[in-house]
């Protein structure tokens, strides 16, 4: 499936819903999170729709790299490379994925704890 007509980020890469969109290619888009839970809080996500990480085709590998190669450039752009930050998928709702399209949240612009909650 390329694009879910239900699905609320397939909604946002398709210029269908607002959102603050700070980075865009053919294959991923960066947008910044509603409920931001770091000074920097970007959500990237594959414009194909790919519900969760269980999902994820030996074909789609490509994509998915293309997520932390968009992570690294925004993290510059935000001044986080040195300073550091963290990206984090969650899979399935026990760990807290809430929208059901894959998205590499990064965070940064705060210390972070270890283990995360
Ligand atoms: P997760 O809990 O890992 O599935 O993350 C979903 C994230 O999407 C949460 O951090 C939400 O704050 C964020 N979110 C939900 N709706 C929107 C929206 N319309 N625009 C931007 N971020 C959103
Ligand atoms: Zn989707």
């Amino acid at each position: 499936m390329t694009s879910n007509p239900d699905c609320l980020f397939c909604k946002i890469t398709a210029g269908d819903i607002d959102a603050d969109i700070i980075h865009q290619t053919d294959q991923v888009v960066g947008f910044r999170d509603l409920n931001p839970q770091a000074p920097t809080h970007v959500l990237i996500v594959p414009r194909r729709h790919i519900p969760t990480i269980n999902d994820i085709a030996e074909s789609d590998a490509a994509v998915i790299g293309q997520l932390f190669v968009a992570a690294k450039e925004i993290a510059a752009e935000e001044g986080l490379s040195e300073p550091g930050y963290r990206v984090i998928m969650n899979c399935n709702a026990g760990a807290g994925q809430t929208v059901f399209h894959v998205h590499l949240h990064l965070l940064g612009g705060r210390p972070f704890t270890w283990p995360p909650g």
